[in-house]
């Protein structure tokens, strides 16, 4: 993508992102108690103002162009769980209830709130997913990864994306349920 084309779909991006977040701020849910003190931790200044929407499918803009760009970027595929738009998040229905999703999508709203607005977080989120090593390898998507993990006190730090943190959750859960019954086994033997 070159940067007049960047030019070109950072303004019809914003414009989606404004109005998507205006729906879920108008028919989402509050975060909970312990989601707000969740928002706190990792630096959300307004988490009254979060709202939760559930969507079977994360919605893709109608434009052409953004929506082609979306693709591209693979910031919005068929495998998207969440989605943040300032303060409204929209949370794939399968995935509700995911702590740990909550939390990534929570660390993009306290990016948000640290450019100051959508504009700002779009021209520099957008930027890294553009920029190699693009999506989700750019700092802004690392510390969501990393932070929602290091909350979740879990051990696997190998997520590349919303989608696979997902599949990572699993993964790490299992492990660690396995883990849990081989060090009991263990002690049962030494016993
Ligand atoms: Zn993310």
């Amino acid at each position: 993508m070159t940067q007049q084309q960047f030019e070109m779909l950072l303004p019809l991006a914003e414009t989606w992102a404004a109005e998507q977040e205006c729906i879920i701020l108008r028919t989402g849910v509050p975060l909970t108690e312990s989601q707000i003190a969740d928002a706190r931790q990792v630096g959300v200044t307004h988490p009254d103002r979060v709202r939760l929407l559930q969507v079977t499918e994360i919605p893709v803009p109608v434009h052409p162009a953004l929506a082609a760009a979306a693709a591209q970027t693979r910031l919005i595929s068929p495998g998207t769980i969440g989605l943040t738009l300032r303060y409204g998040i929209f949370i794939r229905a399968d995935c509700w209830g995911q702590r740990r999703l909550v939390i990534h999508e929570l660390v993009h709203t306290s990016q948000y709130e640290r450019l100051d607005g959508i504009s700002a977080f779009l021209r520099q989120y957008l930027l890294e997913c553009i920029t190699p090593p693009g999506y989700p390898n750019g700092p802004m998507e690392r510390e969501a990864i990393t932070t929602a993990a290091r909350l979740c006190a879990c051990y696997f730090h190998a997520a590349t994306s919303c989608a696979a943190a997902n599949v990572t959750t699993f993964a790490g859960l299992s492990g660690t349920i396995l883990n849990q019954r081989v060090a009991r086994a263990g002690l049962t033997r030494r016993k």
